[in-house]
């Protein structure tokens, strides 16, 4: 059993410019008619999912996600959330959020952005160093980043979420230390982190050979410190690499860790809905093509065995980690005779166990993935 409130997701897969590491379904530099026809081919695939649906679906929260969705126009958004609101219940106080990029939009549209309905920003600033920025292949500087931000909050937002990277070339302990002094300064309410992977068909990746990486050890005790001092700056984190002020997790992400229904629109999204996980391509001018239709590949049915391995999982990165009676109702399994055997012997270094979760404690983190392949049957 799934929660009936459904996550929607939409995805936008245009950058200004493409950065080095990143191997998002994105493109770069698109014109305005392509933008344009992409968005006609979102609202068409937006229309005809819920053409198909029985009765409309509540939603509490919609997701602008991308590459950079305020590249779009405010009619693009406009046009958008009509046609969401069309479709869905969408819910008076659902949570709207909009990835975001500094230099992408100035105060007037960030304005109208929230006149909309927008009510929460991801914004990507990754670093305050302009050194690190470029050599991630951003396009903007730290100051852009603060003009973006002031202006956010002039324009009335409230809930902000930055994006902050580390394992950055040549990045040291008191680089990444001062990006997090500005940033817990600035006082977001939430902050996402990222280690920087070195993905296959990333500009990155073609010149692996001569970055110069922080290693594996450094990686750790920024890992670390970042948690030390966001945890003394008034942050929890509640998953493994989010950071939340009280009462501010993101809502549409905490979806995917506690396996409840979402539905990606645009190329390249992924959907988990009425038990099964499908995804759209990544070909853009496919998609455009088609309205945005016959894009769709491999739906997988979850398998009831799948299903509760997904489920431990995914609930297992959120810092409260499984909710017990939750577990229990959605599968009719008793936690204790499927796990507590098994668990015990990680308790209490690595695992606590108490009648209503099941969570890792630090330590028990940091060895997640070998713990959970003792306890979950993948056969
Ligand atoms: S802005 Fe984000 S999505 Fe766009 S290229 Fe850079 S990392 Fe990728």
């Amino acid at each position: 059993m799934t929660t009936d409130r459904l996550g929607v997701y939409i995805h936008i897969p245009f950058c200004a410019s493409k950065c080095y590491y990143c191997d998002f379904c994105s493109t770069a530099a698109a014109k305005r008619e392509k933008i344009d026809a992409y968005v006609y081919a979102l609202l068409c695939e937006i229309r005809e999912f819920a053409k198909a649906q029985k009765e409309k679906r509540w939603v509490d929260t919609l997701y602008f996600g991308g590459g950079t969705p305020t590249l779009l126009s405010l009619e693009n958004f406009a046009d958008i959330l009509s046609c969401a609101n069309d479709c869905f219940e969408l819910l008076r106080d659902a949570e709207i959020t909009a990835e975001a990029n500094p230099k992408t939009a100035d105060f007037e549209k960030l304005s109208g952005m929230r006149a909309l309905g927008i009510n929460r920003l991801s914004i990507g600033m990754q670093s305050v160093h302009d050194g690190e920025l470029k050599a991630l292949g951003r396009i903007h500087k730290f100051k852009d980043f603060e003009d973006f931000y002031a202006d956010a909050r002039r324009a009335g937002f409230d809930n902000i979420s930055v994006d902050l990277m580390y394992g950055i070339p040549e990045q040291t302990m008191e680089s990444f230390e001062a990006s997090l002094d500005v940033l817990t300064a600035l006082s977001p309410e939430h902050i996402s982190s990222y280690c920087l992977k070195i993905e296959e068909g990333t500009r990155f990746y073609q010149k692996r050979e001569t970055l110069i990486l922080p290693d594996e050890d450094a990686v750790c005790d920024m890992y670390e410190r970042m948690s030390d001092i966001l945890g003394k700056s008034g942050y929890t984190k509640y998953e493994i690499s989010n950071f939340a002020k009280h009462g501010r997790e993101s809502r549409h992400n905490t979806k995917y860790w506690t396996c409840d229904e979402y539905i990606g629109f645009g190329s390249g999204a992924h959907s988990f809905v009425s038990g099964k996980r499908f995804a759209n391509s990544r070909d853009i001018d496919a998609y455009i093509e088609t309205d945005g239709a016959g894009t769709r590949e491999g739906e997988e049915v979850i398998s009831p065995s799948v299903a509760e391995n997904e489920y431990i999982m995914l609930g297992m990165r959120l810092v409260r980690g499984v909710d017990i009676p939750k577990y229990e109702a959605r599968f009719g399994k008793s936690f204790e005779e499927q796990f507590g055997k098994k668990l015990k012997k990680f308790c209490p270094e690595f695992v606590i166990l108490s009648e209503n979760n099941c969570k890792f404690t630090d330590k028990g983190m940091l060895v997640s993935n070998y713990i959970l392949a003792q306890i979950l049957d993948f056969s």
